[in-house]
């Protein structure tokens, strides 16, 4: 039996599809939520999201938010979200480049987990969007049967 799974953003729903399975990055480590799971709701760390449908997997990275899971659907309310088809790699990469510099310049110290969440943002950005290219070509991110 399928879950419902929504991901929004503040300007605009990413995802709203039944799945299989649901992987969300929680503060314990990437949690699985299938039909029927106990209600739940919990903070979200910048992570990423992997929804399993059939033999198709997509990947969606997050930069934290709140996810409200209840036994038929699970909602998530995400600070930033990319399905990994729409990460601009050069764009994630030059933002990773400037966290590093930026660390390496001994910044103040309130400024430091700022920096350390773009460094965390960025590096997860690369990281989903090569999950794309290992993928199998496909045209889009649907979940259309092959
Ligand atoms: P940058 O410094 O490149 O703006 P950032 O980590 O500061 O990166 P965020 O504040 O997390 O960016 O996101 C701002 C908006 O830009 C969000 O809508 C997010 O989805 C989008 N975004 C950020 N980086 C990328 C990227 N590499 N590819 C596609 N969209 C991105």
């Amino acid at each position: 039996m399928p879950i419902l799974v929504d991901i929004v953003t503040r300007d605009r729903r990413l995802v709203s599809d039944e799945v299989d399975m649901v992987t969300l990055p929680g503060s314990a480590g990437q949690m699985g939520i299938l039909r029927g799971h106990a209600p739940l709701l919990s903070t979200l760390e910048i992570g990423e999201i992997i929804l399993h449908k059939g033999n198709d997997v997509r990947y969606i990275a997050i930069g934290g938010g709140v996810v409200e899971v209840r036994p038929d659907k699970v909602i998530v309310l995400a600070e930033s979200a990319e399905q990994a088809e729409e990460i601009d790699e050069a764009r994630a990469a030059a933002a990773l480049q400037r966290a590093r510099e930026s660390l390496a310049e001994n910044p103040p110290r309130e400024r430091k987990p700022i920096i350390e969440a773009a460094l965390q943002r960025s590096t997860l950005r690369l990281k989903v969007a090569r999950r794309r290219s290992s993928r199998p070509q496909r045209p889009g991110p649907s979940f259309e049967e092959e």
